[in-house]
């Protein structure tokens, strides 16, 4: 498998126009790519392109224009359909993010094949837009859900699956990789399961498909949902991918302009997917910067960067190792650890850390990072996290743990 060398990744460094500033006198170390990730200068400049060159709305105009922005954004679809491997591009529906993808899902398949007594599987490390959707959907239909637990190290403890997975269960959603502990999940032992008992798979791939090759039709999901922001694309773009029989099969999410077919006064007929579930004008230049980043990962190559990121975070949780009341959580380096590493410093509030950092102009996040869940069962408020992409450098590490040892010598 081809690696990043220093040399390799200084030269990256220079596609990123933001990670060439100082802050606070000190050169940015951006640690905080789970969060948002930064954008190479052909995905700003391909945004900027739409709007200087071919703004126009799209699958409306016969004019040169719309043409060209239709034609665009089609393709940046087909783009997105290869870097997930999905079989058509009519599978792939955009979206504005994550939270979007997985509320379209709970609103539209769950309103249409959940009842009361269904249950819907989730585990106790999901993001709250893995959670909060479902609970929705539940208060609406009188559905249970269940949450699977995690171990000590932070792993999903599939042998509670046997307890909890029965033909009740109707849909199982979980995270690909957890934005907490770096966990990657057993996605096709989960998947084998949940067939068994005829449940679909919505795969939360928020954390995954910017940082790993992600296939769905080797993955056997059912639904995929991942943000545009976070794999160097912009914001407000997002992907819902899914079985075209189960799109096609599911009721519209939002009505309006682009989804129909045909338009009575009294009742509309819709178009199939996935103009169903892309009502009134898309994120139009977002949808087609995003098509161009997953170009760029591409060709850098998953499986290159995941490579890359797992030696960061083997030298990270080294590194952090020697930092005295230091606690990491989540499994020690490993194939199923990719690069988020939450940790907690004794006697110093995750905010603080996170501030004496950032002095040193190591940026890092500091917060419950949206798993207030995850954090009860640790029996933490807040952690502060660092999180790695294509772009960190072995040296940023090495400013995170000087950072760290000043902020024990600034509160000791
Ligand atoms: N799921 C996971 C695992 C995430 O890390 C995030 C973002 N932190 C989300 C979902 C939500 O993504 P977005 O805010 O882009 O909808």
């Amino acid at each position: 498998m081809a690696t990043l060398s220093q040399f390799d990744v200084l030269t990256l460094r220079r596609d990123f126009p933001i990670l060439q500033q100082e802050v606070h006198g000190k050169p940015l170390a951006f640690l905080d790519s789970a969060a948002s990730s930064q954008k190479p200068r052909r995905v700003i400049e391909t945004l900027e392109d739409y709007y200087r060159r071919y703004n126009a709305n799209v699958h409306r105009g016969v004019y040169r224009l719309s043409e060209e922005a239709t034609f665009a954004y089609e393709r940046a679809r087909g783009k997105i359909a290869r870097l997930i491997n999905a079989p058509s591009q009519r599978e792939v529906v955009f979206v504005r993010n994550t939270t979007e993808a997985i509320n379209l899902v709970a609103y539209a398949w769950g309103g249409a094949n959940i009842r009361a007594g269904d249950r819907i599987l989730l585990t106790m490390m999901e993001h709250h837009s893995n959670i909060v959707p479902w609970q929705l959907l539940a208060q609406r239909t009188g559905a249970e859900l269940v949450y699977l637990p995690f171990d000590g190290q932070g792993r999903l403890a599939l042998d509670d699956l046997d307890r909890l997975l029965d033909e009740r269960v109707k849909m199982v959603a979980f995270t690909h990789q957890s934005n907490v502990f770096g966990t990657i999940n057993p996605v096709t032992t989960i998947v084998e399961r949940a067939r068994a008992v005829g449940a679909r798979v919505l795969l939360d791939a928020a954390q995954s498909v910017p940082h790993m090759p992600v296939d769905v039709q080797a993955l056997g999901v059912d639904f995929l949902a991942f943000s545009g922001h976070k794999m160097c694309g912009p914001t407000g773009i997002g992907v819902l991918w899914g079985r075209r029989e189960l799109l096609n099969a599911m009721p519209p999410f939002l009505g309006g302009g682009s989804m129909i077919d045909l338009v009575e006064l009294d009742h509309s007929t819709f178009a199939a997917a996935p103009a169903r579930f892309e009502a009134g004008t898309p994120a139009i230049g977002e949808a087609i910067a995003l098509g161009e980043a997953a170009d760029y990962l591409r060709e850098v190559g998953l499986a290159t960067i995941h490579h890359h990121e797992q030696e960061l975070t083997a030298y990270a949780l080294t590194r952090l190792a020697e930092v005295p009341g230091l606690t990491v959580y989540g499994p020690p380096a490993g194939l199923d650890r990719g690069g988020a590493v939450s940790f907690t410093l004794a006697g110093v509030h995750p905010h603080d850390v996170a501030a004496i950092l950032d002095q040193e102009g190591v940026a890092v996040r500091a917060g419950h990072h949206c798993t207030q869940p995850l954090h009860r069962v640790l029996g933490v408020p807040a952690t502060t996290r660092a999180s790695f992409y294509l772009y960190n450098l072995p040296e940023e590490i090495d400013r995170l743990v000087s950072g760290l040892h000043k902020a024990r010598q600034i509160f000791a």
